[in-house]
């Protein structure tokens, strides 16, 4: 099956952003302006996202990966530390708990949401775990309320690494302030972009006062000691993000609602389709949320076809991937915490058969219809 991909157009990636002229313009005018970084743009960006998510502070910074080093650090992981977390997940959400010194304790998936099976935390608690770090796969939410019970109950924190779910709703809630920190990652394949960036979510004004001073390296300023004083109780970081970038986020936050409503109808499309297809297993959304649908994941119910069929769609021009090869899988884990293949059987599972299709807000329809094709011819 030959696209005109061919002759240089029409490759579909797995996602990618949609930028229009309003959003340029808006950078433009920052870029012309006295301010490029640390400007009026920083806080109305934070302001902004807050407000859609309905909670009391957001904290901008220049990445996901610093979202998260940062919320590590305001829950106040140390070497020695356990936090549990999932296996199945960007490689940014253990790798910032052993930047602070931690151990990611993992635990295995639920098979419907790929989400961290509540069931499973309790039993990996110990004297030195400090928090859970759970992740909406794919935008779809976690049984939240079960993980504050069990972290209400061992006195935890919860620190939610909302990368593919910013617009997703629990319960009729928007994420965000639901636990005691949630990240969000604007890096171009998710929700909305500022090309690089980040933001934690809290409803707890000390964590909201300790993430701005992380944010720039560690400084207290105190006027009253005079103009040039500031001190350093504890060195931070430059997690800055510029006043452009957030200038883009601001004009992308604006059209978030129709870039979920576009993702919602062609993961309608996908399904119609694929629940008639024995060969493969789909994404299922629970009655009491609404996924903001970051990536359509597939499971092929035979794994010994995977390679064959990623290949063939790759050779169609469709821009296959696989979210994620398990991290206890990786050398560094399993050399550092001696993780062992098969040591979590459900994810083990989903990974074999894993493959993700593309689903962005500008694909169209025809797109969409070639996708489907390409993946019936190549089964
Ligand atoms: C994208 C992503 C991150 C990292 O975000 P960056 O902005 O790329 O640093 C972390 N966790 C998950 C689950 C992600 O998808």
């Amino acid at each position: 099956m030959n696209r005109d991909f061919k002759k240089g157009a029409g490759f579909i990636p797995y996602g990618r952003q949609w930028i229009d002229g309003k959003d340029i313009r808006a950078v433009v005018k920052v870029l012309k302006s006295d301010w490029i970084t640390q400007g009026p743009k920083v806080e109305e960006f934070e302001k902004a996202i807050a407000k859609y998510c309905g909670v009391r502070y957001g904290v901008a910074v220049s990445s996901g990966t610093a979202a998260l080093k940062a919320s590590y650090i305001v829950a106040g992981i140390e070497p020695g530390d356990e936090v549990i977390t999932i296996p199945l997940t960007f490689a940014a959400t253990a790798n910032m708990i052993v930047d602070c010194g931690g151990k990611p304790v993992f635990v295995d998936i639920q098979e419907d949401t790929l989400n961290i099976e509540p069931k499973e935390v309790e039993k990996k608690i110990t004297k030195r775990t400090k928090a859970i770090a759970i992740v909406d796969f794919a935008g779809h939410p976690c049984d939240l309320d079960e993980i504050k019970k069990i972290a209400r109950k061992h006195k935890l924190l919860v620190i939610e690494d909302a990368s593919h779910a910013l617009g997703s709703e629990y319960k009729g809630q928007r994420i965000g302030g639901i636990t005691d920190l949630t990240i969000f990652s604007f890096h171009p394949v998710k929700a909305i972009t500022c090309g690089e960036g980040g933001m934690i979510l809290t409803n707890n004004r000390k964590f909201y006062e300790r993430l701005k001073i992380l944010r720039h390296h560690g400084i207290i300023k105190n006027l009253k000691k005079g103009g040039w004083y500031y001190k350093i109780e504890k060195p931070g970081y430059n997690f800055r993000i510029t006043d452009f970038q957030c200038a883009l986020g601001i004009s992308q936050l604006k059209k978030l609602n129709k870039f979920i409503k576009r993702r919602r109808e062609i993961v309608a499309q996908y399904n119609k389709v694929f629940k008639n297809i024995k060969e493969v297993i789909t994404p299922k959304e629970r009655s009491y949320v609404k996924s903001a649908w970051h990536i359509y994941w597939i499971r092929l119910k035979n794994p010994a076809k995977r390679r064959i069929v990623f290949d063939k769609l790759k050779k169609s021009g469709i821009g296959v991937q696989v979210h994620y090869i398990p991290l206890y899988l990786q050398p560094y884990y399993r050399k550092k915490f001696g993780y062992k293949k098969n040591n979590y059987p459900k994810v083990e599972r989903y990974y074999q058969g894993a493959i993700t299709l593309p689903l962005y807000p500008q694909m169209r329809d025809d797109d969409v219809k070639y996708v489907i094709k390409a993946l019936k011819r190549s089964l």
